[in-house]
């Protein structure tokens, strides 16, 4: 059975997404804190994340950085309440798998469960995200030494 971690502060929606995943037969475990949500993330076995944004603690952005920098793999949904362009795609730069505005449809978010799930089934190494990103910071060759030619020649 998978394992479902919903990171979501709002009681109502948590609650309504649990519900949800529930009934279509997946596990489930709620996290109302991204302090919480990261620890869970990291220790709890589960096979995808639905990450609110707007979480008390960390923020959801910050608890997907961290995870994606310790190589946590798992598939992150993004639950967005900021319906903007700019959010968004600060999201999936921070390695989100796909995303959803709030207010939305469980039967969507179900549709978007079960098509990450089977891609990560298919290619767990594989993230699209990684690929083509700039590279930002040229190389700074080191600068001249000061020249230790001019010792004077005291007598
Ligand atoms: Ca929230």
């Amino acid at each position: 059975m998978k394992r479902i971690l919903i990171a979501e502060d709002e009681e109502r929606i948590a609650a309504f997404v649990e519900k949800g995943l529930r009934a279509s037969g997946f596990t489930t475990t709620i996290a109302s804190d991204g302090d919480t949500a990261a620890d869970y993330a990291r220790t709890g076995g589960f096979d995808l994340i639905i990450l609110d944004i707007g979480l008390p603690g960390q923020d959801g952005f910050t608890v997907l950085r961290g995870l994606r920098e310790d190589r946590v793999t798992t598939p992150v949904i993004v639950l967005t309440a900021r319906d903007s362009v700019r959010d968004t795609v600060a999201g999936l730069e921070g390695g989100a798998d796909d995303w959803m505005t709030k207010p939305f449809r469980f039967d969507e978010l179900l549709a978007r469960v079960r098509l990450r799930l089977r891609t990560a089934a298919r290619a767990p190494e594989v993230t699209v995200l990684a690929q083509g990103r700039p590279q930002s910071r040229p190389a700074h060759p080191q600068g001249p030494r000061g020249t230790d030619l001019g010792r004077p020649d005291s007598t």
